[in-house]
Protein backbone atom coordinates (compact mmCIF):
# COMPACT_ATOMS: atom_id res chain seq x y z
CA UNK A 1 0.00 0.00 0.00
CA UNK A 2 0.94 3.49 -0.82
CA UNK A 3 0.46 6.75 0.51
CA UNK A 4 1.26 10.36 -1.06
CA UNK A 5 1.44 12.66 1.51
CA UNK A 6 4.15 13.45 3.90
CA UNK A 7 4.28 11.01 6.88
CA UNK A 8 4.27 12.74 10.73
CA UNK A 9 5.99 9.66 11.70
CA UNK A 10 7.97 6.86 9.82
CA UNK A 11 9.38 3.49 11.73
CA UNK A 12 11.50 1.34 10.22
CA UNK A 13 12.38 -2.10 12.17
CA UNK A 14 13.25 -5.63 12.32
CA UNK A 15 9.85 -6.49 11.68
CA UNK A 16 6.40 -4.63 12.03
CA UNK A 17 3.99 -7.33 12.87
CA UNK A 18 0.47 -6.13 11.91
CA UNK A 19 -1.17 -9.33 12.85
CA UNK A 20 -3.64 -9.20 9.85
CA UNK A 21 -3.89 -12.88 9.05
CA UNK A 22 -1.37 -14.69 6.50
CA UNK A 23 0.65 -11.36 6.82
CA UNK A 24 4.69 -11.94 6.43
CA UNK A 25 5.78 -9.11 8.78
CA UNK A 26 6.41 -5.56 7.09
CA UNK A 27 9.75 -3.78 7.60
CA UNK A 28 8.48 -0.04 7.65
CA UNK A 29 5.12 2.04 8.65
CA UNK A 30 4.08 5.19 8.49
CA UNK A 31 1.82 6.72 10.12
CA UNK A 32 -0.14 10.65 9.08
CA UNK A 33 -3.39 12.28 11.23
CA UNK A 34 -3.55 9.73 14.07
CA UNK A 35 -3.84 6.64 11.24
CA UNK A 36 -1.72 3.76 9.84
CA UNK A 37 -1.23 5.75 6.23
CA UNK A 38 1.24 3.13 4.80
CA UNK A 39 3.47 -0.31 5.22
CA UNK A 40 6.43 -2.17 3.11
CA UNK A 41 8.14 -5.31 2.95
CA UNK A 42 11.46 -3.38 2.35
CA UNK A 43 12.83 -1.36 5.16
CA UNK A 44 13.35 1.92 3.17
CA UNK A 45 9.97 1.45 1.07
CA UNK A 46 8.30 3.99 2.38
CA UNK A 47 11.25 6.79 2.31
CA UNK A 48 9.35 8.75 -0.16
CA UNK A 49 7.00 10.02 2.37
CA UNK A 50 9.59 11.67 4.52
CA UNK A 51 8.80 15.19 4.50
CA UNK A 52 10.77 17.77 6.49
CA UNK A 53 8.28 17.01 9.29
CA UNK A 54 8.46 13.67 9.46
CA UNK A 55 9.85 12.07 12.33
CA UNK A 56 11.84 9.26 11.28
CA UNK A 57 12.41 6.00 13.92
CA UNK A 58 15.37 4.45 12.40
CA UNK A 59 15.34 0.77 14.76
CA UNK A 60 16.90 -1.79 12.65
CA UNK A 61 16.86 -4.31 15.63
CA UNK A 62 13.18 -3.45 17.00
CA UNK A 63 9.65 -5.07 16.90
CA UNK A 64 6.76 -3.08 16.23
CA UNK A 65 3.09 -4.60 17.39
CA UNK A 66 0.28 -2.89 17.86
CA UNK A 67 -0.43 -1.15 20.93
CA UNK A 68 -2.41 -3.63 23.78
CA UNK A 69 -5.68 -3.11 25.01
CA UNK A 70 -6.34 -4.28 29.03
CA UNK A 71 -9.70 -5.40 28.51
CA UNK A 72 -10.41 -5.38 32.11
CA UNK A 73 -9.12 -3.18 34.44
CA UNK A 74 -9.22 -0.29 36.76
CA UNK A 75 -7.88 2.97 35.53
CA UNK A 76 -9.98 5.07 38.13
CA UNK A 77 -8.40 3.27 40.91
CA UNK A 78 -4.99 3.22 39.32
CA UNK A 79 -5.55 7.19 39.32
CA UNK A 80 -6.72 7.33 42.86
CA UNK A 81 -3.59 5.12 43.94
CA UNK A 82 -0.81 6.68 41.62
CA UNK A 83 0.63 9.23 44.16
CA UNK A 84 -0.06 6.52 46.91
CA UNK A 85 3.11 5.15 49.16
CA UNK A 86 4.30 2.99 47.05
CA UNK A 87 4.39 -0.24 49.25
CA UNK A 88 3.61 -2.49 46.21
CA UNK A 89 7.45 -2.29 46.23
CA UNK A 90 7.96 -3.84 49.54
CA UNK A 91 9.13 -7.38 50.08
CA UNK A 92 8.52 -7.02 54.02
CA UNK A 93 6.97 -5.31 56.68
CA UNK A 94 10.33 -3.83 57.60
CA UNK A 95 10.51 -2.48 53.74
CA UNK A 96 6.91 -1.46 54.18
CA UNK A 97 6.84 0.54 56.89
CA UNK A 98 10.20 1.94 55.85
CA UNK A 99 8.73 3.60 53.20
CA UNK A 100 5.92 5.02 55.11
CA UNK A 101 8.12 6.42 57.77
CA UNK A 102 10.25 8.06 54.24
CA UNK A 103 6.72 9.74 53.28
CA UNK A 104 5.67 10.74 56.67
CA UNK A 105 9.38 12.53 56.98
CA UNK A 106 8.54 14.64 53.83
CA UNK A 107 4.45 15.41 54.70
CA UNK A 108 3.62 17.95 57.24
CA UNK A 109 2.08 16.47 60.31
CA UNK A 110 -1.60 15.97 60.51
CA UNK A 111 -1.89 15.51 56.55
CA UNK A 112 -3.35 11.68 55.39
CA UNK A 113 -0.52 9.73 54.66
CA UNK A 114 -2.05 7.03 52.06
CA UNK A 115 -1.05 3.89 50.29
CA UNK A 116 -0.92 2.57 46.94
CA UNK A 117 -3.48 -0.49 46.56
CA UNK A 118 -2.23 -2.87 44.62
CA UNK A 119 -0.35 -5.09 46.35
CA UNK A 120 -0.84 -8.49 48.18
CA UNK A 121 0.24 -8.86 52.27
CA UNK A 122 0.55 -12.45 51.01
CA UNK A 123 3.41 -11.58 49.28
CA UNK A 124 5.41 -9.93 52.09
CA UNK A 125 7.59 -12.21 53.74
CA UNK A 126 5.78 -12.13 57.23
CA UNK A 127 2.02 -12.61 54.71
CA UNK A 128 0.28 -10.08 56.93
CA UNK A 129 -0.51 -6.86 56.47
CA UNK A 130 0.79 -4.72 59.35
CA UNK A 131 -0.69 -3.69 62.36
CA UNK A 132 -2.22 -0.35 63.82
CA UNK A 133 0.50 -0.81 66.57
CA UNK A 134 3.60 -0.78 63.74
CA UNK A 135 1.62 1.94 62.10
CA UNK A 136 1.85 4.42 65.40
CA UNK A 137 5.33 3.30 65.57
CA UNK A 138 6.34 4.73 61.87
CA UNK A 139 4.20 8.25 62.49
CA UNK A 140 2.21 9.06 65.33
CA UNK A 141 1.67 12.82 63.81
CA UNK A 142 -0.53 11.80 60.66
CA UNK A 143 -3.00 9.74 59.69
CA UNK A 144 -2.09 6.67 57.85
CA UNK A 145 -4.39 4.86 55.78
CA UNK A 146 -2.90 1.58 54.39
CA UNK A 147 -5.25 0.33 51.46
CA UNK A 148 -5.22 -2.72 49.56
CA UNK A 149 -7.98 -2.78 46.68
CA UNK A 150 -11.30 -1.23 47.31
CA UNK A 151 -12.67 -2.72 50.34
CA UNK A 152 -9.41 -3.38 52.67
CA UNK A 153 -7.61 -1.18 54.68
CA UNK A 154 -5.29 -0.94 58.65
CA UNK A 155 -5.56 2.51 60.01
CA UNK A 156 -3.32 3.91 62.55
CA UNK A 157 -4.63 5.50 65.95
CA UNK A 158 -4.44 8.87 64.31
CA UNK A 159 -6.80 7.87 61.46
CA UNK A 160 -9.02 5.24 64.07
CA UNK A 161 -9.60 8.47 65.46
CA UNK A 162 -10.70 10.84 62.87
CA UNK A 163 -12.90 8.02 61.36
CA UNK A 164 -14.55 8.31 65.00
CA UNK A 165 -13.95 4.09 65.57
CA UNK A 166 -13.22 3.03 68.90
CA UNK A 167 -12.99 0.18 70.98
CA UNK A 168 -16.88 0.10 71.28
CA UNK A 169 -17.68 0.59 67.58
CA UNK A 170 -19.78 -1.90 66.04
CA UNK A 171 -19.48 -3.14 62.15
CA UNK A 172 -22.18 -1.99 59.77
CA UNK A 173 -24.16 -5.29 58.46
CA UNK A 174 -21.80 -6.67 55.64
CA UNK A 175 -18.26 -4.99 57.46
CA UNK A 176 -15.78 -6.41 59.74
CA UNK A 177 -14.06 -4.38 62.28
CA UNK A 178 -11.44 -6.73 63.32
CA UNK A 179 -10.43 -7.59 66.75
CA UNK A 180 -7.33 -9.50 68.42
CA UNK A 181 -8.05 -11.92 71.11
CA UNK A 182 -8.51 -9.40 73.81
CA UNK A 183 -11.20 -7.40 72.01
CA UNK A 184 -8.86 -4.87 70.91
CA UNK A 185 -9.06 -3.13 67.71
CA UNK A 186 -5.90 -4.33 64.83
CA UNK A 187 -6.79 -1.90 62.89
CA UNK A 188 -8.55 -3.66 59.91
CA UNK A 189 -11.43 -2.43 58.50
CA UNK A 190 -13.09 -4.92 55.83
CA UNK A 191 -16.13 -4.77 53.26
CA UNK A 192 -18.62 -1.91 54.23
CA UNK A 193 -16.78 -0.80 57.38
CA UNK A 194 -14.33 1.09 55.19
CA UNK A 195 -17.34 3.67 55.01
CA UNK A 196 -16.70 5.56 58.26
CA UNK A 197 -13.01 6.32 56.92
CA UNK A 198 -14.26 7.14 53.23
CA UNK A 199 -16.62 9.95 54.81
CA UNK A 200 -13.41 11.37 56.66
CA UNK A 201 -10.88 11.33 54.21
CA UNK A 202 -10.20 14.50 52.36
CA UNK A 203 -11.49 14.43 48.72
CA UNK A 204 -9.26 15.32 45.91
CA UNK A 205 -9.95 18.11 43.65
CA UNK A 206 -10.72 17.76 40.07
CA UNK A 207 -7.53 19.09 39.39
CA UNK A 208 -5.72 16.17 41.52
CA UNK A 209 -7.99 13.41 39.91
CA UNK A 210 -6.85 14.64 36.24
CA UNK A 211 -3.17 14.78 37.59
CA UNK A 212 -3.93 11.01 39.44
CA UNK A 213 -5.43 10.09 35.92
CA UNK A 214 -2.80 11.48 34.07
CA UNK A 215 0.07 10.07 35.75
CA UNK A 216 -1.85 6.60 35.78
CA UNK A 217 -2.41 6.60 32.24
CA UNK A 218 0.45 7.36 31.55
CA UNK A 219 1.90 4.31 33.24
CA UNK A 220 -0.37 2.08 31.53
CA UNK A 221 1.40 3.44 28.19
CA UNK A 222 4.80 2.49 29.31
CA UNK A 223 4.55 -0.72 29.57
CA UNK A 224 2.65 -1.06 25.98
CA UNK A 225 -0.86 -0.41 26.59
CA UNK A 226 -3.12 2.40 24.83
CA UNK A 227 -6.49 1.48 25.19
CA UNK A 228 -8.04 0.45 29.08
CA UNK A 229 -11.85 -1.10 29.39
CA UNK A 230 -12.06 0.60 32.78
CA UNK A 231 -14.39 -1.86 34.76
CA UNK A 232 -15.59 -0.14 37.35
CA UNK A 233 -16.51 3.57 36.61
CA UNK A 234 -18.41 5.19 39.25
CA UNK A 235 -21.51 6.75 37.36
CA UNK A 236 -20.08 10.58 38.47
CA UNK A 237 -16.82 9.79 37.53
CA UNK A 238 -17.55 10.23 33.54
CA UNK A 239 -17.28 13.95 34.48
CA UNK A 240 -13.88 13.71 35.72
CA UNK A 241 -12.61 11.24 32.83
CA UNK A 242 -14.13 13.66 30.04
CA UNK A 243 -12.39 16.69 31.82
CA UNK A 244 -8.84 14.82 31.91
CA UNK A 245 -9.87 13.87 28.32
CA UNK A 246 -10.47 17.79 27.72
CA UNK A 247 -6.78 18.72 29.22
CA UNK A 248 -5.46 16.04 27.14
CA UNK A 249 -4.31 14.21 30.32
CA UNK A 250 -5.17 10.68 29.04
CA UNK A 251 -2.52 9.07 27.30
CA UNK A 252 -4.79 5.87 26.74
CA UNK A 253 -8.14 5.51 25.02
CA UNK A 254 -11.04 4.63 27.56
CA UNK A 255 -13.70 2.15 27.07
CA UNK A 256 -15.85 2.89 30.63
CA UNK A 257 -18.15 0.02 32.15
CA UNK A 258 -20.41 2.26 34.62
CA UNK A 259 -20.26 0.81 37.94
CA UNK A 260 -24.09 -1.06 38.56
CA UNK A 261 -22.73 -2.49 42.09
CA UNK A 262 -25.27 -0.07 44.00
CA UNK A 263 -27.67 -0.38 41.93
CA UNK A 264 -30.15 -3.25 42.91
CA UNK A 265 -33.89 -2.20 42.04
CA UNK A 266 -35.66 -1.44 38.48
CA UNK A 267 -35.65 2.88 39.65
CA UNK A 268 -31.93 2.37 40.79
CA UNK A 269 -30.79 0.77 37.17
CA UNK A 270 -32.93 3.39 35.10
CA UNK A 271 -31.79 6.14 37.39
CA UNK A 272 -27.60 4.82 36.09
CA UNK A 273 -29.04 4.21 32.67
CA UNK A 274 -30.18 7.82 32.54
CA UNK A 275 -27.62 9.51 33.34
CA UNK A 276 -25.68 7.07 30.49
CA UNK A 277 -28.48 8.37 27.97
CA UNK A 278 -27.45 11.83 28.77
CA UNK A 279 -23.65 11.27 28.04
CA UNK A 280 -24.88 9.74 24.59
CA UNK A 281 -27.60 11.92 23.51
CA UNK A 282 -24.71 14.87 24.68
CA UNK A 283 -22.47 13.18 21.75
CA UNK A 284 -19.87 13.22 24.52
CA UNK A 285 -18.40 10.02 23.34
CA UNK A 286 -15.46 9.90 20.74
CA UNK A 287 -12.65 7.71 19.97
CA UNK A 288 -10.32 8.49 23.08
CA UNK A 289 -13.25 8.13 25.54
CA UNK A 290 -16.22 6.04 25.01
CA UNK A 291 -18.93 4.36 27.58
CA UNK A 292 -18.72 0.59 26.62
CA UNK A 293 -21.93 -0.41 28.85
CA UNK A 294 -22.89 -1.11 32.76
CA UNK A 295 -20.80 -3.09 34.95
CA UNK A 296 -22.62 -5.89 37.91
CA UNK A 297 -20.72 -8.54 39.55
CA UNK A 298 -22.39 -11.88 40.65
CA UNK A 299 -20.41 -13.45 42.88
CA UNK A 300 -16.89 -12.84 45.35
CA UNK A 301 -13.85 -12.76 44.63
CA UNK A 302 -10.58 -15.00 46.04
CA UNK A 303 -12.69 -15.69 48.78
CA UNK A 304 -15.80 -15.15 48.38
CA UNK A 305 -16.34 -16.60 45.09
CA UNK A 306 -19.30 -18.81 44.18
CA UNK A 307 -18.70 -22.61 43.60
CA UNK A 308 -20.06 -25.87 43.43
CA UNK A 309 -17.94 -28.06 45.81
CA UNK A 310 -17.31 -26.24 49.22
CA UNK A 311 -14.34 -24.28 50.55
CA UNK A 312 -11.34 -25.72 51.36
CA UNK A 313 -11.72 -26.90 55.44
CA UNK A 314 -15.29 -25.22 55.48
CA UNK A 315 -17.74 -27.87 54.24
CA UNK A 316 -20.41 -25.50 54.21
CA UNK A 317 -19.56 -22.44 52.90
CA UNK A 318 -19.55 -22.23 48.72
CA UNK A 319 -19.28 -18.57 48.47
CA UNK A 320 -21.39 -16.26 48.05
CA UNK A 321 -24.08 -15.15 44.97
CA UNK A 322 -25.00 -11.57 45.20
CA UNK A 323 -27.70 -11.33 43.29
CA UNK A 324 -30.84 -13.28 43.03
CA UNK A 325 -31.06 -14.65 39.38
CA UNK A 326 -34.51 -13.12 38.73
CA UNK A 327 -33.66 -9.73 39.96
CA UNK A 328 -30.15 -10.01 37.72
CA UNK A 329 -32.65 -10.95 34.53
CA UNK A 330 -34.86 -8.12 35.66
CA UNK A 331 -31.40 -5.92 35.85
CA UNK A 332 -29.79 -7.01 32.31
CA UNK A 333 -32.64 -6.81 30.51
CA UNK A 334 -33.31 -3.19 31.35
CA UNK A 335 -29.90 -2.37 30.76
CA UNK A 336 -30.26 -4.22 26.67
CA UNK A 337 -33.73 -3.04 26.28
CA UNK A 338 -32.27 0.64 26.15
CA UNK A 339 -29.01 -0.10 24.01
CA UNK A 340 -26.59 -0.76 26.29
CA UNK A 341 -23.95 -3.73 26.69
CA UNK A 342 -23.39 -5.77 30.05
CA UNK A 343 -19.98 -7.40 31.52
CA UNK A 344 -20.75 -9.56 34.64
CA UNK A 345 -18.26 -10.40 37.51
CA UNK A 346 -17.95 -14.13 37.66
CA UNK A 347 -15.29 -15.87 39.35
CA UNK A 348 -15.88 -19.29 40.58
CA UNK A 349 -18.23 -21.96 38.69
CA UNK A 350 -21.50 -21.92 40.42
CA UNK A 351 -21.09 -18.11 39.66
CA UNK A 352 -20.87 -18.49 36.01
CA UNK A 353 -23.13 -21.38 35.62
CA UNK A 354 -26.19 -19.31 37.32
CA UNK A 355 -24.80 -15.84 35.15
CA UNK A 356 -24.81 -18.61 31.65
CA UNK A 357 -28.75 -18.87 32.92
CA UNK A 358 -29.02 -15.43 33.27
CA UNK A 359 -27.54 -14.36 29.72
CA UNK A 360 -29.12 -17.17 28.13
CA UNK A 361 -32.79 -15.98 29.52
CA UNK A 362 -31.92 -12.60 28.48
CA UNK A 363 -31.54 -14.05 24.53
CA UNK A 364 -34.37 -15.95 24.72
CA UNK A 365 -36.12 -12.51 25.65
CA UNK A 366 -34.45 -10.50 22.67
CA UNK A 367 -33.32 -12.95 20.45
CA UNK A 368 -32.01 -9.84 18.19
CA UNK A 369 -29.49 -8.59 20.38
CA UNK A 370 -26.06 -8.00 18.42
CA UNK A 371 -22.99 -10.02 19.70
CA UNK A 372 -21.07 -8.97 22.23
CA UNK A 373 -23.37 -7.56 24.27
CA UNK A 374 -23.17 -9.46 26.79
CA UNK A 375 -20.11 -10.63 28.55
CA UNK A 376 -18.55 -12.63 31.57
CA UNK A 377 -15.94 -11.07 33.15
CA UNK A 378 -13.21 -13.29 34.17
CA UNK A 379 -15.03 -16.98 34.31
CA UNK A 380 -12.36 -17.98 36.46
CA UNK A 381 -12.87 -21.26 37.38
CA UNK A 382 -14.96 -22.48 33.99
CA UNK A 383 -15.91 -25.50 33.60
CA UNK A 384 -16.38 -27.76 30.08
CA UNK A 385 -20.06 -27.29 30.32
CA UNK A 386 -20.34 -24.04 30.80
CA UNK A 387 -17.30 -23.30 28.21
CA UNK A 388 -19.51 -25.01 25.58
CA UNK A 389 -22.49 -22.66 26.49
CA UNK A 390 -20.78 -19.47 26.72
CA UNK A 391 -19.82 -20.60 23.90
CA UNK A 392 -22.96 -21.51 21.76
CA UNK A 393 -24.77 -18.32 23.07
CA UNK A 394 -21.79 -16.36 21.76
CA UNK A 395 -20.49 -14.79 24.91
CA UNK A 396 -17.17 -13.52 25.24
CA UNK A 397 -15.59 -14.37 28.12
CA UNK A 398 -12.27 -11.76 29.80
CA UNK A 399 -9.71 -13.50 30.51
CA UNK A 400 -7.06 -11.95 32.97
CA UNK A 401 -3.50 -14.15 34.04
CA UNK A 402 -2.19 -11.41 36.43
CA UNK A 403 -4.98 -12.41 39.36
CA UNK A 404 -4.16 -16.01 38.94
CA UNK A 405 -0.65 -14.89 38.82
CA UNK A 406 -1.24 -12.57 42.88
CA UNK A 407 -3.67 -14.68 43.60
CA UNK A 408 -2.82 -18.03 43.39
CA UNK A 409 -1.70 -18.73 47.07
CA UNK A 410 -5.06 -17.01 48.66
CA UNK A 411 -7.06 -19.32 46.04
CA UNK A 412 -4.96 -22.30 47.02
CA UNK A 413 -5.71 -21.93 50.63
CA UNK A 414 -9.43 -21.42 49.50
CA UNK A 415 -9.99 -23.81 47.09
CA UNK A 416 -6.91 -26.36 47.21
CA UNK A 417 -4.44 -26.41 44.68
CA UNK A 418 -6.57 -28.43 42.25
CA UNK A 419 -8.91 -25.73 41.27
CA UNK A 420 -6.58 -23.16 41.31
CA UNK A 421 -4.84 -24.63 38.30
CA UNK A 422 -8.29 -25.14 36.59
CA UNK A 423 -8.76 -21.15 36.75
CA UNK A 424 -8.56 -19.80 33.19
CA UNK A 425 -8.48 -22.83 30.63
CA UNK A 426 -7.42 -20.39 28.08
CA UNK A 427 -6.00 -23.56 25.71
CA UNK A 428 -9.59 -25.26 26.12
CA UNK A 429 -10.99 -21.39 25.40
CA UNK A 430 -9.44 -21.02 22.48
CA UNK A 431 -9.20 -24.66 20.99
CA UNK A 432 -12.98 -24.73 21.70
CA UNK A 433 -13.63 -21.74 19.60
CA UNK A 434 -14.26 -18.45 22.19
CA UNK A 435 -14.07 -15.08 21.87
CA UNK A 436 -11.68 -14.29 24.73
CA UNK A 437 -9.61 -11.10 25.70
CA UNK A 438 -7.13 -9.81 27.71
CA UNK A 439 -6.65 -8.01 30.71
CA UNK A 440 -4.92 -7.76 34.58
CA UNK A 441 -7.80 -6.25 37.05
CA UNK A 442 -5.28 -4.45 38.27
CA UNK A 443 -5.08 -3.28 40.93
CA UNK A 444 -5.73 -7.28 41.91
CA UNK A 445 -2.94 -8.02 39.68
CA UNK A 446 0.01 -6.15 37.99
CA UNK A 447 -0.83 -4.76 34.25
CA UNK A 448 1.48 -4.64 31.45
CA UNK A 449 1.57 -6.08 27.99
CA UNK A 450 4.22 -8.40 28.31
CA UNK A 451 3.55 -9.72 31.70
CA UNK A 452 0.56 -10.58 30.56
CA UNK A 453 2.27 -12.28 27.52
CA UNK A 454 4.46 -14.41 29.80
CA UNK A 455 2.18 -14.81 32.35
CA UNK A 456 -0.64 -17.00 29.84
CA UNK A 457 2.49 -18.69 27.75
CA UNK A 458 4.29 -19.93 31.35
CA UNK A 459 1.18 -20.13 33.71
CA UNK A 460 3.91 -18.89 36.33
CA UNK A 461 2.29 -17.52 39.56
CA UNK A 462 3.61 -16.52 42.65
CA UNK A 463 2.53 -20.06 44.08
CA UNK A 464 4.97 -21.80 40.60
CA UNK A 465 3.38 -22.50 37.95
CA UNK A 466 -0.03 -24.38 38.07
CA UNK A 467 -1.82 -25.77 35.25
CA UNK A 468 0.41 -25.66 32.65
CA UNK A 469 -1.81 -27.47 30.29
CA UNK A 470 -3.89 -24.49 29.93
CA UNK A 471 -0.80 -22.42 28.65
CA UNK A 472 -1.23 -20.77 24.98
CA UNK A 473 1.34 -19.43 22.55
CA UNK A 474 2.75 -16.42 21.68
CA UNK A 475 0.64 -15.32 19.43
CA UNK A 476 -2.26 -16.27 20.85
CA UNK A 477 -1.55 -14.13 24.12
CA UNK A 478 -0.72 -11.34 21.79
CA UNK A 479 -4.23 -11.40 19.61
CA UNK A 480 -5.93 -11.84 23.41
CA UNK A 481 -4.75 -8.25 23.95
CA UNK A 482 -5.15 -6.62 20.41
CA UNK A 483 -7.43 -8.53 17.53
CA UNK A 484 -9.60 -10.28 20.32
CA UNK A 485 -9.62 -7.44 22.44
CA UNK A 486 -10.77 -4.79 19.18
CA UNK A 487 -13.72 -7.17 18.35
CA UNK A 488 -14.83 -7.38 22.29
CA UNK A 489 -15.47 -3.72 21.73
CA UNK A 490 -16.46 -3.92 18.29
CA UNK A 491 -13.96 -2.04 16.62
CA UNK A 492 -12.35 -4.46 14.49
CA UNK A 493 -12.18 -1.75 11.30
CA UNK A 494 -10.26 0.66 13.50
CA UNK A 495 -7.98 -0.93 15.72
CA UNK A 496 -6.04 -4.19 17.06
CA UNK A 497 -3.97 -4.74 13.87
CA UNK A 498 -1.96 -2.66 11.70
CA UNK A 499 -3.31 -1.58 7.75
CA UNK A 500 -3.73 1.40 6.44
CA UNK A 501 -6.85 3.72 7.75
CA UNK A 502 -6.58 1.62 11.45
CA UNK A 503 -5.37 4.06 14.08
CA UNK A 504 -1.80 4.54 14.87
CA UNK A 505 -2.07 2.59 17.91
CA UNK A 506 1.47 0.97 18.20
CA UNK A 507 4.25 0.01 19.89
CA UNK A 508 7.79 -0.06 19.25
CA UNK A 509 9.80 -3.45 21.49
CA UNK A 510 13.75 -3.53 21.74
CA UNK A 511 13.26 -7.29 20.89
CA UNK A 512 10.96 -9.48 19.21
CA UNK A 513 7.85 -10.20 21.88
CA UNK A 514 7.41 -13.37 19.72
CA UNK A 515 10.25 -14.96 19.80
CA UNK A 516 12.65 -13.67 22.53
CA UNK A 517 13.74 -15.62 25.59
CA UNK A 518 10.32 -16.40 27.09
CA UNK A 519 11.72 -15.25 30.58
CA UNK A 520 12.81 -11.49 29.17
CA UNK A 521 9.20 -10.87 28.85
CA UNK A 522 8.24 -10.68 32.16
CA UNK A 523 9.77 -7.04 32.14
CA UNK A 524 9.71 -6.15 29.14
CA UNK A 525 9.11 -2.43 28.13
CA UNK A 526 8.60 -0.67 24.93
CA UNK A 527 11.16 2.10 23.32
CA UNK A 528 7.87 3.41 22.27
CA UNK A 529 4.08 3.61 22.94
CA UNK A 530 1.84 5.43 19.90
CA UNK A 531 -1.80 6.55 20.55
CA UNK A 532 -3.50 8.32 17.60
CA UNK A 533 -0.48 8.76 16.18
CA UNK A 534 1.34 10.36 19.35
CA UNK A 535 4.25 9.72 20.96
CA UNK A 536 2.51 8.55 24.76
CA UNK A 537 5.86 6.88 26.36
CA UNK A 538 9.72 6.65 24.94
CA UNK A 539 12.27 4.76 26.88
ZN1 LIG B 1 -12.21 -5.94 37.99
Amino acid sequence: MTATAPADLLIRAAAVHTLVPGEPPRRAVAVTGGRITALSVAPDGLDALIGPATEVVDAPGSTVLPAFDDTHTHLILAGHSVHGVPVHRARDLAGFLGLIRERAAATPAGEWIRTTVNWQEVLLAEQRMPTTAELDAATAEHPVLVRRGAYNMVLNSAALRLAGITESTEAPPGGVIERDEHGRLTGRLINRAVEPVERVLPRPTLAERIEGLRAASADYAACGIGTVRDCLVPVEDLDVLDAARAEGALAVRVRALVSGFAARTPEQVDALLDRMDDWRAAGRDDDRLRLWGVKFGIDGGFEAAAVEEPYQGQPCYHGRLLWEPAELLAAVDRVVERGWRVGVHAWGDRGLRVLLDVFEQALKRRPGLPPGTLVVEHGGLARPGQRARAIALGIPVTVQHPLLHDGALTQQRAWGEERTAALFPLREWLDEGALITGGSDFPVGPYGAMVSVWGMTTRGTTAGVVGPEHAIGRAEAVALHTVNAARLTGESALRGSLRPGTFADLTLWPVDPLDCPVDALRELRPILTVVDGRTVHRM
